[in-house]
Formats: C-alpha cells, sequence, structure tokens
C-alpha cells in the first residue's frame, strides 16, 4: 500500500501524488465501487448484467443473437465463451428474481442494501414509486445514457441498510466537496435552466419513493442537487461485453495465417450483424462511484487510465506512462476521440461535464491558440459544434 497519497495542492484542490515510481502499464490500485449501477434503458432493452457487479450473464453465443435479433446467428470456437466459466454460477433473489453472477454477489448485495431495497413482487409494477421514478428518469435521457437515477436509488438503499450511516455520509460527502471546492464559480449542466422543469419532476418522484422519515436529510431540493451533480461529475462509466471478450480471446489463439484470416472475415461478419440491429449500443452499460478513483484529476495527456479487466465494476488504475515518485497521477475524462479536438472544443466539454477548466500542461502548451478568444461567445459556439461535426468524419 502507499503507492500513492491524495494531497491538497495550491489552487488544484485535492489531486492523487505517486509515492513511488511506477513503470507502463504498472497497476497503481484497484477499486470496487462505493456504489455501481446499470443504466436504465440499457436494463429495458434486455442486456443482461449482474445486478451487483454488472459481469455480463449471456452466453456469447445468446448475447450475439439478442443484439442481432436474429435467433439463427451461430458463432464458432464457443469453447472460448468467456462466460463458460461462470454460466453454472448464476443466481437470482428468491424474492424478487434480480440476477446475478454468482452466490457471492447476491450474499453481498443482500448485505449491504438489498434487504431494504428488494421491491419483490413489486418489481415488475409499474405503479410502484421506484418504477415510477425510473419512468421518470428514462423519459428525461434516452440512450446514449450518462447516468442512472437507480444509482441514487441504490445510495439510498446503501444508507437505509448501513449500520454505519456517520461513516456513509462521511464518504458521500467526500464526492460532494469535489464540487464545492473548485473555485470556478459554473454550475454543472444538469443544474441548469433547461433542466430546471426536469429537474422538479425528478425530484417529487423522488421524494415519493422516499417518503420515509430516515430520508429526510436528503429530500431537500438542495440536498437532492447535491445527489444529482455527484452523480453526474464524479460517476465513471463502466462497459462489459461479452463479445468483445471472445473476440480477445479467439484472436489471442495460435492460428495459421489462413484459419486467422477465415476467423477474421467470421468476426467481421458478426460485427456487422449485430451492428445493423443494436447499432453502437453492444454493451452492458452502466455507471459507479468510486472514492478513490474520484480523487483523480483530469489531464489532456493522463498518465494512467482506468480498466475493467475482470468484465465487471472493479476498477484497475494503470500507468499510461512512466510515473515517477512525486508525479501527479491523472486520468482523462475524455474518451480518445475527444481529447485530439481542439483545446476550446476540450474545454467546452469539461465545463459543462465536470465544472472546471483544465490547466494541464497541453491546455497550457496551446493556451495562445485562436479559439481561446471564442469562449464565451454563442456564435462560435455553434460554429464549434460545425467543427466538432467534422471532427467526427
Ligand atoms: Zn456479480
Ligand atoms: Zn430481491
Ligand atoms: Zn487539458
Amino acid at each position: 500500500m502507499n503507492n500513492f497519497e491524495i494531497r491538497e495542492l495550491p489552487g488544484k484542490g485535492r489531486a492523487m501524488i505517486a509515492l513511488k515510481n511506477f513503470t507502463t502499464d504498472e497497476v497503481i490500485f484497484e477499486e470496487e465501487p462505493f456504489v455501481s449501477r446499470q443504466f436504465s434503458w440499457n436494463v429495458a432493452y434486455g442486456y443482461a448484467a449482474c445486478d451487483h457487479c454488472m459481469r455480463p450473464l449471456e452466453t456469447v453465443l445468446e448475447n450475439v443473437r439478442r443484439l442481432a435479433s436474429d435467433p439463427q446467428v451461430e458463432v464458432p470456437l464457443l469453447q472460448h465463451d468467456p462466460t463458460a466459466q461462470w454460466v453454472a454460477q448464476f443466481t437470482q433473489c428468491p424474492r424478487c428474481k434480480v440476477r446475478y453472477c454468482s452466490e457471492d454477489c447476491l450474499m453481498e448485495a443482500q448485505k449491504r442494501y438489498h434487504r431494504v431495497a428488494c421491491m419483490g413482487a413489486f418489481r415488475s409494477d409499474d405503479t410502484h414509486p421506484i418504477n415510477v421514478l425510473n419512468e421518470t428518469w428514462k423519459k428525461m435521457h434516452y440512450p446514449p445514457e450518462t447516468g442512472s437515477i437507480m444509482l441514487i436509488v441504490r445510495l439510498m438503499a446503501l444508507y437505509q441498510q448501513s449500520t454505519k450511516k456517520a461513516e456513509f455520509l462521511e464518504q458521500l460527502q467526500s464526492f460532494q466537496s469535489l464540487i464545492v471546492n473548485r473555485e470556478q464559480k459554473i454550475y454543472h449542466k444538469m443544474l441548469g435552466e433547461n433542466f430546471e422543469q426536469q429537474m422538479e419532476q425528478l425530484y417529487l418522484a423522488f421524494c415519493n419513493a422516499f417518503s420515509g422519515e430516515e430520508f429526510s436529510m436528503f429530500k431537500t431540493p438542495d440536498a437532492f442537487k447535491t445527489l444529482m451533480a455527484i452523480l453526474g461529475t464524479n460517476s465513471q462509466g463502466i462497459a462489459t461485453s461479452v463479445l468483445s471478450q471472445w473476440v480477445v480471446k479467439v484472436s489471442d489463439l495460435p492460428l495459421s495465417d489462413s484459419e486467422k484470416a477465415q476467423l477474421d472475415t467470421v468476426i467481421d461478419g458478426l460485427y456487422a450483424k449485430v451492428g445493423e440491429f443494436a447499432g453502437e449500443f453492444l454493451n452492458n452499460e452502466g455507471s459507479g462511484l468510486y472514492l478513490l478513483q474520484s480523487k483523480i484529476n483530469h489531464s489532456c495527456v493522463p498518465n494512467a487510465c482506468s480498466t475493467f479487466p475482470y468484465s465487471n465494476d472493479i476498477i484497475v488504475l494503470k500507468a499510461l506512462a512512466p510515473i515517477q515518485q512525486g508525479d501527479e497521477i491523472c486520468i482523462s475524462y475524455l474518451d480518445e476521440c475527444m481529447l485530439e479536438r481542439s483545446r476550446h472544443s476540450r474545454h467546452k466539454v469539461l465545463r459543462e461535464n465536470y465544472v472546471f477548466i483544465c490547466q494541464c500542461p497541453k491546455c497550457r502548451a496551446q493556451a495562445s491558440d485562436p479559439d481561446e478568444t471564442s469562449d464565451e461567445s454563442e456564435d462560435d459556439d455553434e460554429m464549434d459544434d460545425y467543427d466538432d461535426n467534422d471532427d467526427m468524419n
């Protein structure tokens, strides 16, 4: 342990500092989420994942057939199905029938939140206040999803079932302070004007779903907005795919060149089929809050990245480049394609989604780029959107 520490940096707030040297690809830490949850539409579309750890609950054949909406599709080399080692352990809650990848996940869920969260037969009742809340959310957030109100629902259950409520609140607070401590007075776009009416609706549905006295501290409009802001600025996307795991496995097989070419054709064909029906939405997707990982600042030239090598919600933070003792450890909050765009475009996304202005070495080096002056102008923002679309092609 003590490979790193969380320290306050002047003008920057909290930062993760390396206490030893790391080589490229070295593991910096592994972390289980404080809370995680599959996205609401992802569940509604039938993407099967463990309700606790998000591990996929389909065989690769089931996965491909569902995504392609074609029960005739065949997948070769099924002995390399990554779910083969778990499929026999799949289980479910005897009351509400929610599914888990293993007895361990079922027990962990029961121990931490599912005793109070289990809806029993009401799970399929559209008029149940939790389901009403979820539907209210889904009508506001169509795919591609970036969060789910169900993460907050699980947080409430964790709180309700917790025997150490003070500790729980302190941990939850540690996400919140990330927002409050920012010097820049910028509001998250979830809390902006456009969202006001929707927030109100969501807030009412939330109060309805958590009518008990014990939730009173979360039910002021400000407390609810804070929960939403935590969700918006701290949650980490989690995506698992049994198909892509299978592809990784079979691509590693010792095959002859002609067999490899043949396999590549099959893989391309499978992706074409699933792409035709499911488009880009091929993964089990959700998000989680991570106590440690959320303390890592963003850089447009990150030296670390979050990976999910176990096909569940456990993060493994790895060095992307050599890190020296005393260096700040940074990840990118932007995807690769976004990282390549102009400083202006990056700043716009970071400002709107994460409420800060990036001062990383790359941004400082590009500070005199011409788009710098256009930051606050609406016309230029439109131009910028136009440019961004261009970038995508
Ligand atoms: Zn699981
Ligand atoms: Zn249950
Ligand atoms: Zn930057």
